[in-house]
């Protein structure tokens, strides 16, 4: 085993700058900590980030989901089409506001729902797509829109890791139908837990204000009225103050990403790990925001196991993770329904990647640390080489 006195690395983590931190303090000082002036800043500067467009804020991504889902009328009856391999809330809320998830199979290179196997999956019941884009990469949107549009669906775009993400150029979140955001701890822009909805016009963003706080009107206490069933989804103005903090610098956050992201590439080059067949993501530096660098491990080609693996890599001090299980394979979902052989690639990407770290905090020697681990890891377990 190799001896290393490196500290552990971990697969994320946050970073709250202290121009932040002190942002923080000041809202915890001023009286008002709760939904308030911080959080209309924070709506105010994502709606510039995202050309104008309106948006508000929530105090998660799943429930921005749930919402965009009832802004788009999605209820009881109706069908929203998905992809297995993602965060499980993006099914959830789907069944949560009472509708029926369908599932299309990944493009195994782009890890995304495979657009050439969506419109075989549209009934006379669906009512929406939610696509996904994986570790910040979008699928290929103007295809995307031509379906949508062919067929009058809704889009809810589950744009949780792709902020800062671009397609041709223009923002992710900047055009489109309802583009869903988080900003939960590890995402790239965070406000500890929090999420937002970019939405088309002030009547959608009106109706999102009213589902998040009770469904209350705005006529004051004396006229006081609730006119639909909202819920309690508001976002303090500590947790807002941390999201200004993190958004005002997701350039340099994106462009550091996609820096260490190369640095991946340039390492794995030529090394034990692709010569086992390692499957590396699709080297994407322009659209991509590089949310996550998730390798795929070639388990025909390896004498241990993804877990056994990911023990090797802890014992280099390497975090890792593990993005996602196929999500059909879940007890709630084989309870509905499905199971084994029904998404193979969703399926087989889900049982074997793994996450290495990447997040703006790490030094090129971090990367090169953990490549050469992976590299010795397969030198070491791999066979067919
Ligand atoms: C993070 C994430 C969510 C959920 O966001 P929360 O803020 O944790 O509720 C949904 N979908 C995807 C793809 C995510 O990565």
């Amino acid at each position: 085993m190799t001896q290393t006195s490196r500290p552990f690395l971990p697969f994320v983590k946050p970073e709250i700058d202290e121009e932040t931190i002190q942002g923080v303090v000041d809202v915890l000082r001023s009286g008002w900590i709760t939904t308030g002036p911080q959080n209309q800043q924070f709506e105010a500067e994502l709606s510039e980030y995202f050309g104008g467009r309106p948006v508000r804020a929530f105090n998660s991504g799943t429930c921005t989901m749930e919402i965009a889902l009832r802004i788009a009328g999605v209820g009881a009856g109706d069908e929203v089409i998905t992809t297995p391999m993602t965060w499980v809330s993006t099914a959830n809320v789907i069944l949560e506001v009472g509708a029926t998830p369908v599932f299309v199979d990944i493009d195994p290179v782009t890890r995304n729902m495979d657009l050439n196997l969506l419109e075989r999956a549209i009934t006379p019941r669906t009512k929406a797509l939610m696509p996904v884009y994986l570790a910040g990469l979008p699928v290929d949107m103007d295809r995307l829109y031509e379906i949508a549009r062919a067929h009058k669906l809704r889009v809810i775009e589950d744009a949780a890791q792709a902020v800062g993400a671009s397609w041709r150029g223009k923002r992710i979140g900047s055009f489109g139908d309802l583009v869903s955001i988080s900003f939960h701890a590890n995402k790239n822009v965070t406000s500890i837990e929090g999420g937002a909805l970019v939405m088309n016009n002030e009547d959608e963003a009106e109706l999102a204000r009213k589902y998040r706080l009770q469904g209350i009107t705005r006529t004051g206490f004396d006229g006081m009225d609730c006119d639909v069933l909202g819920g309690k989804y508001n976002l303090t103005d500590v947790a807002a103050r941390v999201g200004l903090g993190s958004l005002r610098r997701i350039e340099s956050i994106t462009d550091r990403r996609r820096e260490l992201a190369r640095l991946y590439f340039d390492a794995f080059e030529g090394g034990a790990a692709v010569r086992l067949g390692v499957g590396l993501p699709v080297k994407n530096f322009a659209d991509s925001n590089w949310h996550m660098f998730q390798i795929a491990l070639p388990l025909d080609n390896l004498s241990l196991t993804r877990a056994e693996f990911m023990a090797q890599l802890k014992e280099r001090n390497v975090g890792s993770g593990v993005h996602y299980p196929a999500l059909h394979l879940f007890t709630l979902y084989r309870g509905r329904g499905f199971k084994e052989g029904m998404f193979p690639h969703a399926e087989r990407f889900g049982a074997s990647t793994v996450t290495l770290p990447l997040f703006p905090g790490m030094s090129a020697d971090d990367v090169a640390h953990v490549v050469k681990s992976v590299d010795e890891i397969c030198e070491q377990y791999g066979h067919n080489r």
